[in-house]
Order: structure tokens, then sequence, then C-alpha cells
């Protein structure tokens, strides 16, 4: 369901290299020679990206990009996606494409439950039945679209920078975002972070680093989570 589509090569020496600018009297040439020297050279670059990190000096994670393709996700999921902002967006669009073959998602708590999953099935085989019978009509696909629920699959790519995935990451992957855009965080957690592990390490919801910052709302559940994200527990 997710994908990444492609990302800023050599992502850690890229953002290494901006940090060191900052400090260094050097030419660019120079320090960028030091940090593409092989393994030492990464090191180096994951050393600094650690201390970055630390010291909160995140700017320069803005100079890696990754971008990502989802498939099958629910228009309810998408919306709550997009609601972030640092960051570039393209949707297929409900205007130029027309729905015409019922794709939608049955969240789990209705697809383990025979009677509410052919009511939910019957009632969204009745929409794009009529949703249909609308665009034969002449109803044009920007308002027959009206009709269509949030479960309708969507797909969208999308590109964040690291300093964003890792905001992303935060809020998205606790327990407390709802599961389907959690699910899509973690997958591109689990994408990103073979990449540029300097960057993703200790990543995800405010727990992994310290305590909850859900207060009353909490999961309880903080080590779990925890071991999940720094481990890479989602099952590399
Ligand atoms: C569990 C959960 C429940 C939610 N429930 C609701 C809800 O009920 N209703 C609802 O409307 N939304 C809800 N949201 C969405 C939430 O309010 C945010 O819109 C969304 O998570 C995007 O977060 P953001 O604005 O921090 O991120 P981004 O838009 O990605 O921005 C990243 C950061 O950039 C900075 N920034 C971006 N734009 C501005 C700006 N204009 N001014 C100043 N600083 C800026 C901020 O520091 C921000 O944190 C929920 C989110 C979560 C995770």
């Amino acid at each position: 369901m997710v994908k990444l589509i492609n990302y800023t090569s050599k992502p850690e020496i890229t953002i290494a290299t901006a940090a060191r600018l900052c400090y260094s009297s050097y030419g660019i040439a120079k320090i960028e020679a030091d940090f593409n020297d092989g393994e030492k050279g990464l090191e180096k670059a994951r050393k600094l990206i650690k201390r970055i990190r630390t010291s909160g000096h995140e700017s320069v994670l803005e100079h890696s990009n990754f971008t990502f393709g989802v498939e099958k996700l629910s228009r309810s999921a998408s919306h709550q996606l997009v609601r972030h902002r640092i960051a570039s967006y393209s949707q297929r669009s409900q205007r130029y494409v027309k729905e015409e073959s019922p794709k939608y998602v049955v969240p789990d708590s209705i697809a383990g439950d025979e009677e509410l999953s052919a009511r939910y099935n019957k009632m969204l085989a009745d929409i794009f039945s009529l949703y249909g019978y609308f665009l034969e009509k002449g109803v044009p696909a920007e308002d027959a679209r009206y009709l269509l629920p949030n479960a309708t699959e969507t797909q969208i790519i999308f590109t964040m920078n690291a300093r964003e995935l890792l905001h992303f990451f935060r809020l998205r992957g606790c327990n407390r975002a709802q599961w389907e855009i959690r699910a899509v965080a973690q997958e591109m957690f689990k994408l990103v972070y073979p990449i540029a592990p300097s960057v993703f390490y200790g990543a995800g919801p405010a727990c992994v680093r310290g305590n909850c910052a859900e207060g009353e709302f909490s999961c309880g559940k903080p080590s779990e989570v925890r071991m999940s994200w720094l481990k890479g527990g989602f099952d590399f």
C-alpha cells in the first residue's frame, strides 16, 4: 500500500554537509569530500546528525526529501494526511477520474462482523450504483462525487522532508492516531529508517524518547510502542 518512490540521494551526507557548512571555514567541495569518504565519511556524517538531533538544530534535516506513493487509502485517511502542510501532494481527482468500479476500504471492526459487514457492503454497493446512475444521466463527475463515502479508495503521491517526517511520525505513529493513517506512518518509517538510520532513529511518538505526551488519553503501552519504533519492531 505504501511505496517509497524516490528520495534525495545520500540523504545523511546531504544533511551533514549542510550542517557542517554552518560552522566551517572550509569551502563546500572540501566539506562534501570529507563526508563522501566511504564508510569513514558516512560514520562522521551520522555522528554529526546525532548531535544535530540532540541539539534541536533541525532545519538542516529539510535538505533531504522522500517521495511516497500510497494506494488503497480511504478518503477518510487521505484527508488526515493532507492536513500536514509541510509537504507536497498529488491526489487522484474525483473530477477527472470517474469512480467506475466500487473500490472502498472496510475497517477491521466492520469486516470482522458478519452482519455489519453485509450491511456496510450493501450500503456502499447502493451508493456506487446510484453514483453510476447519476453519471449515466449526465451529472458531471464533480457533482456525482458528492454521493461518495469517506471509505472510497484513493491514491496519492506526496513528498516530505526528513524534519517533517519526524513530526509526522510523532503525531501519526502514536496509538492515539487513527489506525489507517497510523499504519501508513509505520510503513513509511519502515521504508526510510534503513536508508537514513541516523535521521530516523528514535522517530515515533513522544513515548519512544521519554514520557507519553497524551496524559489521560495515553494508550498505556509505552514500552510496547517504544520497542516497535526503536528496534524496528515492525517486522523489518
Ligand atoms: C490524534 C490526532 C487527532 C486529531 N484530531 C483532529 C480533530 O479532531 N480536528 C482537526 O481539525 N484536526 C485534528 N487533527 C489534526 C491536527 O490538528 C493537525 O492539523 C495535523 O496533525 C497536522 O499537524 P501540524 O499542523 O502540526 O503539522 P504540519 O501542517 O505538517 O506542520 C508542521 C509544523 O509546522 C508548523 N506550522 C505549519 N503551518 C504553520 C502555520 N500556519 N503557522 C505556524 N506554524 C505552522 C507547526 O509547528 C507544525 O507543527 C488530529 C491529529 C492527530 C494526530
